[in-house]
């Protein structure tokens, strides 16, 4: 039985799907303004894990991430939405390119990015910008039902009118009020600090916005109701038109906790009038060193800058296998390079097994504690601690080979295609190897340091092989 931690309730549950055997999985994308580091990365992958965990427990999952190109303010995430600047606006002005561009070169660079790591392509990659007209219409709704009020400024989701508002954070608004609703376009005709914008006029800060589009809503300071829809909206509206009313999952970063999703389940369900979400999940953090990461301290990494220093993208998949999603997670480049390692022992493992490969079975007792452990609220640590439970158990290679690969659909670290590689190279090469490791420990054994390390880089430079002295002899690996 798959149990799945709630942070509505934030308790373990028991997962039970809307239609049997089918889930519709929400999962927040990028602002597509800026290449998004490694931490951006791992929230897609914790993702990805999920979705393919689902899978492999036999559900059919529909999966929908959008893209937010436009309304993405500044002080969205801090829950003052009043203020701050468009993301992508800014992002324009830094490089000198239209929102429009800017989009599509950071979703270029988002798209590259998730294919390197190996993240499934979602069943739906939805833009925002495609979505305006279901925005404005949901946003009349509100207005109808008496949910959202119109000022000059903008137009207001209404809080008081809604009972639930704070079920899901938990928030204390009393003591959250000195905080909101300040900055240059204060609006003296806001009725509670923590009311949230559903569409913004182009007016006050917003006077310049670059993307907008007419509205049937109605300020005295703009012609036809021009502006822009507010963050929040989007992703409701693309939830519900890709994925119907209610959702079995809906995901993101733990950030978007007390605002993003808090008033995405009120304008939801304030239109619905049905359960927005059943099971909503977060994933944590990732930290460089111990602590947040920063543009300013140059710890905000990306994936490029990652694969020039010499590792793979899927080595930094390895290391984000792990941690579990709702854990911390602290990286260091140690913490890479004992992801990196153990990644190439487990293939150079793998092909050197392949390379007499007999079809074998599967052995039931492995699986069923593998199943477990993706059962356990997509427990993928403890999965991958399977994985190497397998490759020291005392089983036929084959069958090894046979569990292992199967996992592998969670894991996604290619393994099927880099042991069939590495079998291969190993085919041709072993002989060569061995001989030159054995070489070499002769020398080292009659102090020929410098022969040594002469014979380790050839190793190294010709045949992709790195080798670890140990105790009882040396061990190497296939670095692919
Ligand atoms: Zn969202």
């Amino acid at each position: 039985m798959l149990k799945v931690f709630n942070t509505l309730g934030r308790k373990l549950e028991e997962f039970e799907p809307l239609n049997k055997g089918k889930i519709s999985f929400y999962h927040c994308g990028p602002t597509v303004y800026w290449t998004q580091h490694i931490g951006n990365m791992r929230g897609m992958l914790m993702g990805d894990l999920i979705r393919r965990s689902l899978s492999y427990l036999g559900y059919e999952v529909r999966h929908v991430r959008n893209y937010t190109d436009f309304g993405h303010l500044t002080g969205d995430n801090i829950g003052d939405a009043d203020t701050g600047e468009d993301r992508m606006e800014k992002a324009a002005k830094r490089e000198n390119l239209t929102p429009q561009i800017i989009a599509e070169k950071y979703i270029a660079e988002f798209d590259r990015d998730t294919k390197l790591l190996n993240i499934l392509e979602p069943t739906v990659k939805a833009r925002a910008t495609d979505y305006i007209d279901g925005m404005i219409e949901m946003v009349k709704l509100l207005i109808d039902r008496g949910f959202a009020y119109v000022t000059s400024k903008a137009v207001y989701f209404d809080i008081s009118r809604f009972k639930n508002y704070t079920d899901l954070s938990g928030r204390d608004l009393e003591k959250d009020k000195a905080g909101a609703g300040i900055g240059d376009i204060t609006d003296p005709d806001k009725k509670n600090p923590a009311d949230f914008v559903l569409w913004f006029f182009r007016t006050g800060v917003h006077k310049n916005a670059l993307q907008y589009w007419s509205s049937p809503f109605t300020s005295p300071e703009v012609k036809n109701g021009e502006g822009f829809p507010g963050w929040h909206i989007e992703c409701s509206t693309m939830a519900l038109q890709n994925l119907g009313e209610t959702l079995d999952i809906h995901m993101g970063g733990v950030e978007h906790i007390s605002i993003h999703h808090t008033n995405e389940i009120a304008q939801s369900e304030a239109v619905t009038g049905k359960k927005y979400v059943k099971h909503w999940l977060h994933n944590e953090h990732l930290l460089v060193n111990g602590k947040k990461m920063a543009k300013s301290e140059g710890t905000s990494y990306t994936l490029k800058q990652i694969i020039e220093k010499g590792y793979s993208p899927l080595d930094m998949r390895y290391l984000f296998l792990q941690a579990h999603y709702r854990s911390k997670q602290n990286f260091t480049w140690e913490a890479l390079d004992g992801a990196r390692i153990a990644y190439q022992k487990l293939k150079t493992q793998l092909g050197s097994w392949l390379e007499n490969f007999k079809e074998g079975k599967v052995e039931v007792e492995y699986r069923k504690k593998y199943i477990e452990a993706l059962e356990d609220d997509f427990n993928i640590p403890r999965a991958l601690g399977v994985l190497w439970e397998v490759v020291k158990a005392d089983l036929l290679e084959s069958a090894k080979l046979a569990l292992i690969f199967d996992f592998d659909k969670v894991f996604g670290l290619g393994l099927k295609e880099e042991a069939e590689n590495i079998s291969e190279f190993l085919k041709k090469n072993r002989k060569e190897i061995e001989r030159l490791v054995d070489e070499r420990e002769k020398y080292r054994g009659n102090k020929g340091w410098e022969e040594a390390d002469q014979i380790r880089k050839v190793l190294g430079k010709k045949y992709h092989v790195e080798i670890e002295d140990q105790k009882d002899g040396t061990e190497w690996r296939v670095i692919a």
